[in-house]
C-alpha cells in the first residue's frame, strides 16, 4: 500500500497543535499494522466469527430479467453484524487502539449507525466506550440510542451548536484534546485529518477484496461498480482494489435529496462542492460564499453530510470515479423494487446506489455485469419508510403503542 497524507490537493492534517503528536503516533502505528501478520490474523478471525464475513455476493436474477440489460449482482454488506459496513472499520480501529495501549474509545455519531457499530465492537473487545450524539439526532433516532446503551456504551448528548453530527464531532474532538494519551478517537468514515482516511479505507477494503475474488471465480465481465457516497467509507472500500486499474467503471452515488436547489441535497461532486478545510481535512464541501457549511438534506441520514472524504474527491477530479446522484424518491423506489423482486431490503443509503445501477444496467449489453454495494440493510429505516409508504396504518400502529 502506498500511503500518503495527501490525495492530490486534498487531505492533510489541519488540527490544533495539541492533537498533532497523537495523529503522528497513530500514523506510525498504522504503518506498523499494515505489515503485522498477527494483527490481520486477529482481524480476520473476528471478521469471520463476529461480523459474519465474507458477506454474500448475490446474482440478482429476477431484477436482471426484468431490466433486460446487464447482469445485476449485489454485495450484501448489510448482512454483516449490526447491519452495515461500518462494523469493519469499528472493529479494525478498536483492535488498533488496544494494540496502542489505549484504555478507552470515543466516537461521534449522527444517525447512530456508526455509534452502534462502535459500541458493539467495544463490547466484543471489552473496552469502555463513549459516544457523542447531538440532542436533535437523539430525538430523531431513539432506537439507535437504545441499542448503543444495550451494548454498554455511554452516550453523551451534545447540547451546543447545531446539536447534530457536526457538533458531535466537535464534542468528540474536545474530549480527545484532553484525553488522547489513553483514549482513541474512532472516526466513522473515510475522512478527517490524516491518517484517518487511509485507516478507514484499509479496514473497509475487505469489501472490495471479497468482490474481486468473486469476479475472478465467476468469470464476470464487469461494466461498472456502484456505491453510495456519504463520507465515502463503503465506496472507497468497495472500489479499493480497482482504483489503480482502468476498469471497471466506478460510480459513486450521492444524495440528490429533493432536487438541486441549495440546501435540498448533499451532492458535493455535482459541481456545487467547494474546496475548503473543515474538521481537520481539505476536501470539497457544500458551503456558502463565506465558507460556512450549508444545510444538507437526504432521506437517508448516512448520506446527509456536507463533506466528502479527500481520496474520493481526488478520484472525482482525476475522473477515475464518476459521480451521479439519486433523489429521495428514486431511492425509495429502488428500495421497493429490490424488496419485491429479490427479497432483499436495502438501507435507504444503499438504495441510492441501487437506483442508479438499475438505470445503468438497462443501457448495458447482457454479457456485461453491474455490481451494487448494498452497504446496509433497511430494517433500521422502517420508521421512515413505513411512514412514507403507509402513513395511516403506521400512525395507527404508533397510536396503539402509546
Ligand atoms: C453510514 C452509512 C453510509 C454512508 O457512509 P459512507 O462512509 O459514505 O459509507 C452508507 N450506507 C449505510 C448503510 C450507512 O450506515
Amino acid at each position: 500500500m502506498n500511503y500518503s497524507q495527501y490525495f492530490g490537493e486534498f487531505g492533510g492534517r489541519y488540527v490544533a497543535e495539541v492533537l498533532r503528536p497523537s495523529l503522528e503516533l497513530m500514523e506510525k502505528e498504522f504503518l506498523d499494522i499494515i505489515e503485522d501478520r498477527d494483527f490481520w490474523k486477529e482481524f480476520d478471525i473476528l471478521s469471520k466469527d463476529f461480523t459474519g464475513r465474507p458477506t454474500p455476493f448475490m446474482f440478482a436474477e429476477n431484477s436482471t430479467r426484468i431490466i433486460g440489460g446487464a447482469s445485476i449482482y449485489i454485495k450484501l454488506e448489510g448482512l454483516a453484524n449490526t447491519g452495515a459496513h461500518k462494523i469493519n472499520n469499528a472493529l479494525g480501529q478498536v483492535l488498533m487502539a488496544k494494540r496502542m495501549g489505549k484504555k478507552r474509545i470515543i466516537a461521534e455519531t449522527g444517525a447512530g449507525q456508526h455509534g452502534v457499530a462502535t459500541a458493539a465492537a467495544c463490547a466484543k473487545l471489552g473496552i469502555p466506550c463513549t459516544i457523542y450524539m447531538g440532542e436533535i439526532d437523539i430525538k430523531r433516532q431513539r432506537p439507535n440510542l437504545f441499542l448503543m446503551n444495550l451494548y454498554g456504551a455511554e452516550v453523551i448528548p451534545v447540547r451546543f451548536g447545531s446539536r447534530t453530527l457536526k457538533d458531535a464531532v466537535n464534542a468528540a474532538l474536545m474530549d480527545w484534546s484532553g484525553s488522547f494519551e489513553d483514549t482513541h478517537y474512532l472516526i466513522g468514515s473515510a475522512l478527517g485529518p490524516s491518517p484517518y482516511p487511509s485507516i478507514v479505507k484499509t479496514f473497509q477494503s475487505v469489501i472490495g477484496k471479497e468482490v474481486k475474488s468473486k469476479i475472478a471465480e465467476k468469470k464476470i465481465d464487469v461494466e461498472a461498480m456502484v456505491a453510495c457516497v456519504g463520507g465515502g467509507s463503503n465506496a472507497i472500500g468497495f472500489f479499493s482494489p480497482f482504483l489503480e486499474e482502468n476498469t471497471p467503471r466506478l460510480i459513486g452515488v450521492e444524495a440528490g435529496g429533493k432536487g438541486s436547489d441549495r440546501g435540498k441535497h448533499a451532492s458535493r461532486m455535482s459541481g456545487q462542492g467547494k474546496s475548503g478545510i473543515i474538521q481537520g481535512y481539505k476536501s470539497l464541501f457544500l458551503t456558502d460564499k463565506e465558507g460556512q457549511i450549508l444545510p444538507t438534506h437526504s432521506i437517508s441520514a448516512g448520506l446527509d453530510y456536507p463533506g466528502i472524504g479527500p481520496e474520493l474527491a481526488y478520484y472525482g477530479k482525476t475522473g477515475r470515479i464518476e459521480y451521479t446522484s439519486a433523489t429521495d424518491a428514486e431511492a425509495l423506489e429502488a428500495l421497493q423494487f429490490f424488496a419485491k423482486n429479490e427479497g432483499i431490503l436495502f438501507a435507504l443509503e444503499s438504495a441510492h446506489a441501487g437506483a442508479k445501477a438499475i438505470e445503468l444496467a438497462g443501457t448495458v449489453s447482457k454479457d456485461k455485469a453491474v455490481i451494487i454495494n448494498m452497504s446496509g440493510r433497511g430494517d433500521k429505516d422502517i420508521f421512515i419508510t413505513a411512514k412514507l409508504l403507509t402513513p395511516d396504518e403506521w400512525l395507527n400502529f404508533l397510536r396503539n403503542e402509546v
